[in-house]
Formats: C-alpha cells, structure tokens, sequence
C-alpha cells in the first residue's frame, strides 16, 4: 500500500489490511509513516501533556497491568481525591515548565455523580490558567460526558487497551464493549477523545492490529492515540510479562500513524525503558506527543529535563513552545529548564 493510501482517512480497515502494513520491511513502513506525518504535521513539533493522579490506587477493577487495582498488592500508597488548590498548583508548574495540556486521571471504575461537581472545578481552574483539560475517570454515562462537556473539558481519555479477541486475557471487570459505550458518549457531547491501549501484554501481532483497527474504524478517529509499552509492576499479574521486540513497538507506532494520519500519536507509558535512539525512531515513526512529568500515574517517566536534552539535539521543539508568542515567560521557563537540570521539584510526583 502506498502512503497516500495510507494517509486518507479511513474508517473501514480489515484486519489483513492492517497486517499487511505491519508485515513491510521496517524501513519502507517507517518511511511510509514518515511520509504520511509530513503530510499533516510538522516533524519537528512534539506536544507536551504532562499527567497528575488526581485520586490513587483501590481502583475496583482488574486490569492485569495495573498497579491501582486494589486486586493487586503492589506496595502503592492509595491517595483521596486532590483538593482543588494541590491541582491548581500542579497545572501552574506543568504550564511554566512548558505542558500545554494537563490530564488529570483518577483510578475509578467510574465516578459518582457526587464527584462530577469536584472534577468540574478543576477543570474550569486549570482551563483558566491557559492550559488545555484532559480527564480519564474510567466509565462514563451520557449525563456525566455532557457535564463534563459543560465544564469545559477538552479531552477524555479513555483506552481499548487491547484487541477485542485479546481484551479479556487483561480485563474481565468490565467489558470491550463498555469501553466503546464510553468513547460514544464523550464524542457525542462534543468532547475530543483521546483512547489508544497498551503493547507487551503477551498479546500477538494480530491483537497490535486489531487495536488499532477498532481505533481507526471509529466513527472518528481519536485526536490523540496513546500507545504504551507495558510497564511490569511487582505485584501485578503481568509483572513477569516477555519483552516485546522494540521494532515492533516502533511498527504499532508507524501503522498508527498510517491508519490515523491526522491522530496526534502519543508515545505514552514504558519511556522510562526506552533509550534515546528508540524514542528517536519513534518520533520517525510519526509518534508527535509525549508526556512531559516525573511520573506516568504511578510510573515512572524520563525526568523532564532528560526529555528537554534529547529534544535540543534532535532539534524537536515542543508545540506550544512556537505557538504560543504571547508568552516570554514561557519561553524563559523552557530555557531554564533545559540549561540548569536541575527542575525536578518543578514537577508534581503524581504517586
Ligand atoms: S487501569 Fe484504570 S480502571 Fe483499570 S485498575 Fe487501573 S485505575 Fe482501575
């Protein structure tokens, strides 16, 4: 398939299909990906979000890969829901250090009602400072998405984590299709959606493709696409997971681009295990938004000033950075973070 015919945005893929662009020799799929992401963005732009746990750990579920399910003995301290100024304070931070997204995740199944006035204040605080909102609360009811909506949410997350033949090998609490019910109503109270899953799981290739294949033939396609390399947590039922192949975490990364070529990729959980030159070949492979903080949730993630050095030699500059003129302060923050390594308290520990 040629890039071009990658690149249309498409909504009708076949399983086979996707394989076939997985299958390419690695250098034609990277180049192709390559291709596709020039068409629509620019290659040296990567966007910042950085990620703060707004509630931690006794989540009801059973993700296998989790460290929050109150399942699995972890060692993890369990955090109340954050009153509104530790948010507050938190978005400022991430906004001076150069974010231009703030995603605030709290580990439910999915929230009361009584919760969704709380949220809604932290998103109308954090919107106010300049920064774009992103939530991931777990399940959400119609009711819930529109006020959520009307508090001005930006985005919400909200991941398939794996294929649908794969999904229940991770997941047995709530189902496949409860995920897709959720994806239906944020889009449908004009929120953007940002869902994406998680490689390493013991899955095969043909669950990487049937990921990304439920993803693509979306209505539409989500505006941000995670995709994480499983982090093996003690404690968790995946603890002792085999190594996935780097490459071909690099070729979900490639095929994600090709299949949604207009989706900002992110290159989420699993950073911290990745060297340099494989996150190198990942913004090649069209990857164009990171997260930007100490701790993935309760991960850990590369320090921010690390992730600033390897941006200034590969002459990647993070989105907001050019777009945002009005901001000399900005600007300044950035430069300081990068030439003083020493911003590690600038950034909330979200565990
Ligand atoms: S991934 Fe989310 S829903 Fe699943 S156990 Fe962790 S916090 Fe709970």
């Amino acid at each position: 398939m040629s890039p071009q015919e990658g690149s249309s945005t498409r909504h009708n893929w076949t399983r086979d299909q996707v394989l076939a662009l997985f299958n390419q020799p690695f250098n034609n799929l990277l180049f192709d990906a390559q291709v596709v992401h020039r068409q629509h963005f620019d290659p040296n732009q990567v966007q910042l979000s950085t990620l703060l746990s707004i509630k931690t750990g006794a989540c009801p579920e059973d993700c296998k890969y989790c460290p929050q399910s109150a399942r699995y003995d972890t060692g993890l301290e369990k955090e109340k829901l954050l009153e509104l100024e530790q948010v507050i304070a938190a978005a400022k931070i991430a906004k001076a250090s150069g974010s231009s997204r703030f995603c605030m995740g709290a580990a439910w199944r999915s929230p009361h009602d009584r919760d969704i006035p709380v949220v809604s204040a932290m998103i109308r605080e954090v919107k106010a400072l300049g920064l774009e909102t992103c939530m991931t609360l777990g399940m959400l009811s119609e009711e819930q998405s529109e006020k959520l909506a009307d508090a001005g949410l930006d985005y919400y997350n909200h991941n398939l984590d794996t294929s649908k033949e794969f999904y229940g090998e991770v997941i047995t609490t709530r189902t496949f299709q409860d995920r897709l019910n959720t994806l239906a109503n944020v889009r449908n109270s004009g929120m953007k959606v940002c869902a994406g899953g998680i490689v390493g799981m013991g899955e095969e290739q043909q669950d990487r493709a049937g990921l990304l294949m439920a993803l693509a033939n979306l209505p539409v396609h989500p505006e941000s696409v995670p995709i994480n390399m499983l982090v093996k947590v003690a404690g968790t039922p995946m603890a002792d997971q085999a190594d996935l192949d780097p490459f071909e975490f690099i070729r979900t990364i490639a095929v994600a681009r090709l299949m949604m070529p207009k989706s900002y990729v992110r290159l989420s959980a699993g950073r911290e295990d990745m060297n340099e030159q494989m996150q190198a070949m990942a913004f090649m492979a069209g990857a164009n938004s990171i997260f930007y903080c100490d701790k993935l949730l309760t991960t850990p993630n590369p320090k921010a000033n690390t992730d600033m050095q390897l941006f200034e030699r590969l002459g990647i500059k993070p989105e907001e950075y050019q777009a945002d003129k009005d901001s000399l302060q900005h600007e300044e923050d950035l430069h300081r973070a990068i030439n003083e390594h020493k911003n590690d308290a600038l950034f909330y520990s979200a565990s």
